[in-house]
């Protein structure tokens, strides 16, 4: 496409941070260790294809700052993978880890590659390679990956197990979103999902938006989108739109999120889905509805289409959808935007929760999970909240303010030594 997608997300984050400086009124040794990775490694990955050639794929991990605690963050296959974008990531994992108040860093990887295209066979050969390749810059205490756009639980068993085999003993805290048999928590599949919709439910109560009968538009119907999806039509919302690579659908009537999950599990996208207009992605963005739903990839609302959009509440349930321009924008139309590192946090939250029953050897059960997410949710959304109200500033400049703010504070403690 178009400007947006030249967009460097890393200029995005420094742009948020460089705000947030101000508004913080940041110490500028702090600000200067904030605007770069602590670490950042680049890895090529040769691969033997299926047809006997051999492909050397460019993989990134980004620690950005471990001032609170482990790195934390996940691991991205697509073919748009660049090193500012796992940068800019890897920094919003540590302000959202810091948000949430859970003692994590923040990191991020990614593997310049189209999963799409390839077998299951090359994406494990891919994967184990690049986990062997990382084996000595992650770690349960060091860097504790997870997964992102096009990874998931298999891909974290391979690299479970790749890690293991070279430490002699099955280390399942060494990453988290794993499948329920070697140690993945109960409710991480749905976490995401779950924890953006309680934000969209604490937001609607303060707009005394009924959530029952809401018109809904998710973009992206993928894991964090389809659960949203669901999860929200659970509470009487009605999904009106969702869209995902290859096309976008509405229906005035209301969409059933199962269905449309299945018709997307059998045909691979939620273009065709009975009863539904195909729309474009930008007629998507600017429906008239309650909740918008970006659940898809960076610099979608631009400043382009902005002042198009409708929607009374934005929950950003991707990564950096909203790019600072459109972010203007969106505040002088007075919607409420629910901010990344605030609406996606649900994921890393019950991230935690997985790595602390590894490391305590337990297994708790949904509920539990589900509970401690919720309190935490709201919690931090009431946080971000009050930050705004107290300082007149946008929920993203908010949720800014106390993320980046627990990082300094952290980073002041420890000093620099030597
Ligand atoms: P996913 O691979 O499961 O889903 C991504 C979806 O986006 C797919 O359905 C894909 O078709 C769709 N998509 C890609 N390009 C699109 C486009 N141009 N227009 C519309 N749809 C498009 O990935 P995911 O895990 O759901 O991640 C989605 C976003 O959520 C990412 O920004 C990711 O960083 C963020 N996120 C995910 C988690 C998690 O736990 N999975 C946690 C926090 C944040």
């Amino acid at each position: 496409m178009s400007q947006a997608e030249k967009i460097d997300p890393f200029d995005v984050a420094l742009e948020q941070l460089r705000i947030t400086a101000e508004l913080l009124q940041l110490d500028s040794g702090i600000y200067e260790i904030l605007k770069q990775p602590r670490r950042s490694l680049t890895v090529s990955i040769p691969v033997q294809m299926d047809d006997g050639t051999v492909t050397a794929f460019t993989g990134h991990r980004v620690q950005y700052n471990d001032a609170r605690g482990p790195c934390k963050g996940g691991i991205r296959y697509h073919p748009g993978v660049t090193l500012g974008e796992v940068k800019a990531l890897a920094a919003w994992m540590t302000w959202k880890c810091a948000v949430m108040d859970i003692p994590f860093g923040g990191g991020k990887g990614g593997v310049v590659c189209d999963p799409k295209n390839m077998s299951i066979r090359e994406k494990e050969k891919m994967t184990r390679k690049y986990a062997s390749l990382l084996h000595d810059f992650i770690g349960p205490y060091r860097d504790v990956p997870a997964p992102d756009v096009y990874t998931d639980p298999q891909t974290m068993a391979w690299i479970a197990d790749t890690y293991s085999q070279r430490v002699g003993h099955m280390v399942p805290e060494v990453i988290t979103g794993k499948p329920l048999s070697i140690g993945g928590s109960e409710g991480r599949s749905t976490s995401t999902a779950r924890g953006c919709v309680f934000c969209i439910r604490e937001a609607a109560e303060l707009l005394r938006i009924p959530m029952k009968g809401a018109s809904v538009v998710v973009q992206g119907f993928g894991n964090a989108g389809a659960n949203a999806a669901l999860i929200i039509s659970e509470m009487g919302a009605k999904v009106v739109a969702a869209s995902d690579s290859r096309g976008a659908v509405y229906s005035n009537e209301g969409i059933n999120a199962q269905e449309l999950v299945n018709h997307k599990a059998q045909t691979g996208s939620v273009v065709g889905f009975k009863g539904s207009k195909e729309i474009s992605d930008e007629e998507l963005l600017g429906l008239d509805c309650e909740i918008l739903i970006p659940a898809a990839l960076e610099n979608v609302i631009t400043a382009k289409n902005a002042s198009n959009i409708k929607a009374k509440i934005i929950s950003e349930a991707a990564n950096g959808p909203t790019t600072p321009e459109a972010d203007k924008i969106l505040v002088e139309k007075k919607a409420l935007l629910i901010p990344d590192i605030l609406a996606n946090a649900g994921g890393v939250m019950v991230s935690y929760l997985e790595w602390v029953q590894n490391l305590q050897k337990e297994h708790w059960t949904e509920t539990n999970v589900n509970e401690r997410l919720e309190d935490n949710m709201v919690a931090s959304f009431k946080e971000v909240w009050t930050t705004s109200k107290n300082n007149d500033v946008s929920m993203r400049n908010a949720a800014l303010m106390v993320g980046v703010g627990r990082v300094a504070e952290a980073i002041k403690t420890l000093g620099l030594w030597p």
